[in-house]
This record gives structure tokens, sequence and C-alpha cells, in this order.
């Protein structure tokens, strides 16, 4: 798979993408002007470089970026990604997106995002850890439990956030260590974690098209669905579906594509590829090509890897009924409006994987109050939350006869123009 397969999609940076989701929520809801002046800029762009010593005793330099878009509604929230595309403009789309997220759901934090350029899978877990260690070091106070708070994302997963937290509080003073550990969330349980924060993404999309079924008298034990990447978000929604008795036809992550009309089972291929890192050689699967994979018959496709997969060159292969967006931004403006002259449904990433910060905010909240939630709490508290924003966008999406995605927009948007309005513009 690659990042991006047209030309076109190439042509059109991520952040214009944003821009453009933006302009029209913003014209459709009349938007104020002045707030629409704020939300379209990012309010801190950090870049640090930092040394880290490797095994073979050399010493290479590392890039980490953090881009905070908006704190009006509360903290600074969003994770920290290892990869080799990560950039600046990357960066800008996926806090702002952030921002957007909180909003729908209606969770007091703002959207932010970082990462470091880098392929971990050149490292050694020695040198992942000290990259994780030295890039929290780096970014010092520009990070905080009430200020911006990180998590996982790609390539990124509890172990580092532990690894990180400890970074954090060990370079605190002593007497305030212990009123930081919600600095970070998405951290191992004995570490303050949350029950239920590894699969929560996973389980919000996994909410949401359980709704979206019955909104459509759709029956899932009869439905087949296919996901892209396999790790955190893509795994998680692919087991949760199977307990509906739905048939997982075709997965595709970094070492490709594979297909099988009777279904694979979700937990076997999850443990496969803890073993071995992909999907690749699964057994009773036939390896397929990207576009095969693409051209895939179900009912549900879960993209749940990286950007701009559905675009203009690949959202007329699509064979489904609905999208319902694990990634962050894996349709762009042109796959938006082919799916939409298709009918084909959409649930949109700024709700579809809101689970993940939902409960994200739970940990927060958790370690605040020293507190442990059953995991039936959390099921049940983050169903509540994320089924509420389905609605409002469901509502929106009526209201001005617009597509879920502007709709989406449009609640968010809504919310963060009556905290401005109820603050107004300091001095
Ligand atoms: P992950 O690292 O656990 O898994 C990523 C998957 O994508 C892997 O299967 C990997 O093989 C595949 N992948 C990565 N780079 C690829 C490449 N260049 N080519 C092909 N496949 C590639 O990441 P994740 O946490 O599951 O995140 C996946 C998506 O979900 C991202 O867009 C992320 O921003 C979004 N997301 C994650 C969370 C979360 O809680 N982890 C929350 C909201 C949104």
């Amino acid at each position: 798979m690659s990042k991006t397969l047209s030309k076109n999609a190439e042509e059109i940076s991520l952040y214009e993408n944003v821009k453009k989701q933006f302009d029209t929520a913003a014209k459709i809801m009349s938007l104020d002007k002045d707030i629409s002046k704020i939300l379209e800029k990012t309010t801190n762009e950090i870049v640090v470089n930092f040394p880290v010593k490797m095994d073979d005793g050399r010493t290479e330099m590392f890039t980490g970026y953090r881009v905070q878009h908006n704190n009006a509604a509360g903290p600074y929230k969003g994770g920290l990604r290892f990869h080799h595309d990560v950039d600046i403009d990357e960066m800008r789309s996926l806090a702002t997106w952030m921002t957007w997220k909180s909003a729908i759901v209606g969770i007091p934090f703002g959207g932010a995002k970082g990462g470091v350029e880098i392929d971990p899978s050149k490292y050694s877990k020695r040198e992942i850890e000290k990259i994780s260690r030295r890039f929290i070091f780096a970014l010092g106070a520009n990070i905080g439990p009430e200020y911006d708070i990180p998590a996982p994302d790609v390539n990124t997963n509890a172990q580092i956030m532990g690894w990180m937290v400890d970074t954090y509080v060990s370079t605190t003073s002593p007497n305030n260590r212990q009123h930081c550990f919600h600095v970070i969330t998405g951290k191992p349980i004995d570490l303050g974690g949350s029950l239920g924060r590894d699969k929560a993404t996973g389980q919000g999309v996994v909410f949401l098209i359980e709704q979206w079924a019955k909104d459509t008298n759709f029956d899932l034990s009869k439905a087949s669905y296919m996901v892209q990447g396999f790790g955190n978000v893509g795994s998680w929604a692919a087991k949760l579906l199977k307990k509906h008795g739905s048939n997982l036809v075709a997965v595709e992550d970094m070492t490709g594509a594979i297909f099988n009309a009777n279904g694979f089972d979700a937990d076997e291929l999850s443990e496969y590829v803890q073993k071995t890192g992909g999907v690749k050689g699964f057994e009773n699967s036939e390896p397929i090509s990207h576009e095969d994979f693409l051209r895939t018959r179900a009912d549900i496709f879960i993209p749940a890897a990286l950007e701009k997969q559905i675009n203009e060159e690949t959202a007329h292969l699509l064979n489904v009924k609905l999208v319902a967006e694990g990634a962050n931004g894996p349709t762009d403006l042109a796959g938006d409006k082919i799916l939409e002259e298709r009918g084909i449904h959409l649930i949109p990433d700024i709700l579809c994987n809101a689970g993940g910060v939902i409960v994200s905010y739970f940990e927060w909240l958790q370690n605040k109050r020293s507190e442990a939630w059953e995991l039936e709490q959390v099921d049940e508290k983050l169903s509540k939350k994320i089924l509420h924003g389905y609605k409002k966008v469901q509502k929106m999406a009526e209201k001005h006869k617009c597509n879920w995605r502007i709709a989406a927009y449009i609640v968010a948007l809504s919310r963060i123009e009556t905290i401005y309005k109820d603050r107004g513009i300091f001095p």
C-alpha cells in the first residue's frame, strides 16, 4: 500500500484538504468570520531536533513535532506518531482534526498532534526507548497534565507511553511527581492506564457501525467487511465486529493484502500479526494486490491505516455499502465526492475514531481522581458519548442536507463558536 496512489491526491496537501473541508462547513453554517480566522490557524507549532546515542555508539539526530491547534475547549490533546512520513503538514492536519473530534463528542479538550520522523522498524527496542524519552525531554514544558496531553498513535503503544510518562515525571520536581501521571494517556494499566483504552478506538468504530446498522435495518450477522491497517484500531474493530457473526473477507497492512471469501478469524489473525509483524502469509489466505483489495465485494470497509487512501483514483474501485473511517483522513476531497455520488455511506473520521480520545479523557479523569474504573463502566460511558456525537451529526446532516463529513464539521465548529462567544477575545 502506498501512502497516496494517485498523482492528483499527491498534489493537494493533507492540510489543504482540511482547510477545504473547513471552508465548506463554515460557509454552510455561516460561521462567525472572526472565529473562522482563529480556527483556520494552528496556535503553536513546536519543532525539536534532538540527538540520541545508537546501540553501535553513533549519535543520530531526530526531528520531532508537536502542533497545538486550539485549546478553547480544554487542554491540547492528541497522539504521538512514529513514522517516516511525519511532517509539519501532516501534524497540522491531525492536530486540527483532534480539535473537531473532541468538540463533536463533547469532551473538554482541544486539539494537538505530534510525532517523530522515523521508520521505527529500523531501530532496536532500546533505541526506540531512548528516542521516546529524548523526544519528551526535548518537548519539555510544551506538554503538561493540564496543558497538552499526548497519547499513542501509529507505531506508538502503551509501552512507549510508559517510557514517556516516566521521563516527564522524572524531570519534574520530586514533590510534584505524583500529580502529573495524567500528562500522557494510553499508559500501561499498572501505570494508571484505563481499562478499555487499548480497544477504545476500535470499540468506538464498532458502536457506530452497530448504530448505523440499526438505522438502516442492516443485519450485521450477514455482513462481510474488509479492513485496511491491522494495528491497534483495525485489529480491535475487526475482533469486535466478529462478535456479530460478520465475515472478515479481506485485510491489508504494510506487509501486503490477503483475501478469503469464507472469512478470517480476526482473533487468530491478530495473534499471528503480533508474532510475525504483519498479515502476509496467514493460513488459508490468498495474497491479493492492492487494487484487488480495494475492489473486494464487502458490505463494510474500515480504513485503519494512513491518510488519503480513498481518492480520485481509488474511490470508484470500492464495492461496499459503508466506509467507517477508523484512520484519520483516509478519504480526500475527490474521494468524498465520488463516495457521495455512488451512494456509499460514510462515518467520518472525526466522529468514527473518537473512541480513543474519549477513553483517554476517562483515563485522565481517573488519574486526577485516583480512581480505577471497571471495564463495563468505561464501555458504557464510551458508548453514550460516541452515540451522542453520532445523533448530533445525523441531525445536522438532515438540517443542512449535507454529507456526514461536513455535518460533523458543523457540529464541531458550532460548539467552538459558542465557547469563543462566551469567552470573548482577550484583551
Ligand atoms: P498502528 O501503528 O497500531 O497500526 C497501523 C497499521 O497501519 C498497521 O497494520 C500497519 O501495517 C499499517 N501501516 C502503517 N504504515 C503503513 C504503510 N506505509 N503502508 C501500509 N500500511 C501501513 O496504528 P493505529 O494506532 O492503529 O492507527 C491507525 C490509524 O488510526 C491512524 O490514522 C491513526 O491516526 C488513527 N487513530 C488511532 C487512534 C488510536 O487510539 N491508536 C485513535 C484515533 C485514530
